[in-house]
């Protein structure tokens, strides 16, 4: 008999590509074949970015077309859900049937929660299935809630917040949520917000039949929601981004260069900036956010994503780079688990996606919270509010965060023994629950185990 093989498919965007390869890096060390598939958009990309030597035989990187054309404006998700559903049941169908045919069948489907319609396929094709959420559990259980928020009068039956109904709880020692932060609701029109909405309906209703619902958390990060929703079984921190010479999944070239610019740094010196892959700023923010930088004193990392500026290419005020000079370096994209797994980075400013929230935690990193949107200000609540282990930025009356605030927040944050001793304590609970008789460790063998049987 071949090797288990599983077809895994990620949500077409960078927060979802990375930690799904991680996780499927975590099946081929346990004997798996795994076919990933990305879109044809996104398979360039990350081809493109991939060294030679980063690709391993039991991963094969694989695309379908995801149904949008050249007319079609790519961060349009609800003509993006629309064109998924449309295009790629049939090319996973095809995709299934080929390797029935190579002698290396299909034998189970890991797909992003955000492509839940796949499992419908998976179960068509007789294969066993299990979603991957990877942002908060907390999240998930808020959407997989959204029949009792309905009764609860949060939401209207079209998902909409109903006004000062809209900050909710979903049980004791859980996390505010605001509705108005649901992704649906962060939609222009109403017309593509009934489409996004339904579209979460669907993928949440397709659940049902799925084998496990595992995420990138662990126990005492969101303990009172994996009471609250005992069908999600943490299996995190996923060790995104530390194999040797292995892709990470990633949209755009790393540059390395900057891990030999920590090297020079004394520990806990260096503030590390980032943004993930989606958050946009205004020129003006920019510019205040590089000279709050400059005012710290203290050596930075920024990492200023060639489409960060909303409104123009270069970021930085006139005479910066040469006033700060080797005390600050910029890169386009940072290979960003392994500067935060570095000795000299002593905080985080970050846009609070999970990813990097989970990295940040991982490494027992402090946190200065500027969230942009969606689960980005959950994840702050957390970090701030129930972990804390950061402090949150704010943005003054005309919507800027100014360089005082940066500045003072980050000698504060720095300067907090007992914020540093909680987030080493975090760390280690990161740690054992993936060593061996955690938590995370048990459900992902469980999970593996369960796979690994050949037939539902
Ligand atoms: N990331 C990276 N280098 C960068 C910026 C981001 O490797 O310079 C990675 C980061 O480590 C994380 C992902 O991109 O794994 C971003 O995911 P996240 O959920 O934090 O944010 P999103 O991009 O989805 O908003």
């Amino acid at each position: 008999m071949g090797l288990p093989h599983v077809l895994a498919l990620p949500f077409p965007a960078q927060g979802h590509v990375i930690p799904l390869m991680e996780l499927c890096y975590c099946l081929v060390d346990h004997g798996f074949k795994v076919t990933f598939v990305n879109t044809e958009f996104n398979h360039k990309r990350v081809i493109a970015a991939l060294s030679a030597e980063s690709t391993v035989r039991q991963l094969a990187l694989v695309s379908v077309p995801d149904g949008l054309g050249e007319e079609d404006d790519p961060h349009d998700l609800a003509r993006q859900t629309e064109a998924l559903q449309n295009t790629m049941p049939r090319c996973l169908e095809e995709l299934i049937e080929k390797s029935n045919e190579t002698g290396e069948p299909m034998t189970c489907m890991l797909v992003d929660e955000g492509m839940g319609w796949a499992l419908e396929v998976g179960r068509k094709k007789g294969l066993r299935s299990a979603a991957f959420w990877p942002a908060a559990a907390q999240m998930l259980a808020a959407i997989l809630s959204i029949t009792e928020l309905i009764s609860r009068g949060v939401l209207d039956a079209h998902g909409t917040p109903i006004p000062e109904h809209e900050m909710f709880q979903l049980g004791p020692g859980m996390p505010f949520i605001d509705a108005a932060h649901l992704i649906w609701n962060l939609i222009g029109d109403e017309r593509s917000r009934e489409i996004v909405f339904n579209y979460f309906l669907n993928n949440i209703r397709v659940l049902d039949v799925v084998d496990f619902i595992i995420c990138n958390s662990f126990k005492e990060l969101e303990e009172p929601t994996f009471s609250y929703a005992p069908k999600i079984l943490p299996i995190g921190p996923l060790p995104t981004g530390l194999r040797p010479s292995r892709a990470v999944g990633y949209f755009w070239p790393e540059d390395a260069a900057c891990l030999s610019w920590l090297d020079e740094h004394p520990p806990g010196s260096v503030v590390y900036v980032a943004f993930g892959s989606l958050t946009i700023l205004r020129r003006s923010q920019l510019q205040e956010l590089a000279l709050g930088l400059e005012a710290t004193g203290r050596p930075f990392l920024w990492v200023v994503r060639p489409d960060l500026a909303v409104d123009s290419a270069d970021a930085c005020p006139d005479d910066f780079k040469d006033r700060v000079g080797n005390r600050g370096m910029m890169v386009a994209w940072a290979p960003q688990q392994k500067v935060l797994a570095h000795p000299s980075v002593g905080c985080f400013v970050s846009h609070c996606g999970w990813n990097s929230t989970m990295e940040g935690v991982r490494n027992g990193k402090l946190f200065l919270c500027w969230p942009y949107f969606a689960d980005q200000f959950l994840n702050q609540s957390y970090i701030c509010d129930h972990w804390k282990v950061g402090l949150s930025l704010t943005p003054d009356e005309s919507g800027i965060v100014q360089r005082e605030q940066l500045k003072s927040k980050v000698e504060v944050l720095l300067g907090d023994a007992e914020m540093s001793e909680r987030a080493s304590s975090l760390k280690e609970k990161a740690q054992s629950n993936t060593d061996q008789g955690g938590t995370s460790f048990h459900n992902l063998k469980r999970f593996i185990d369960t796979i690994k049987a050949a037939n539902p």
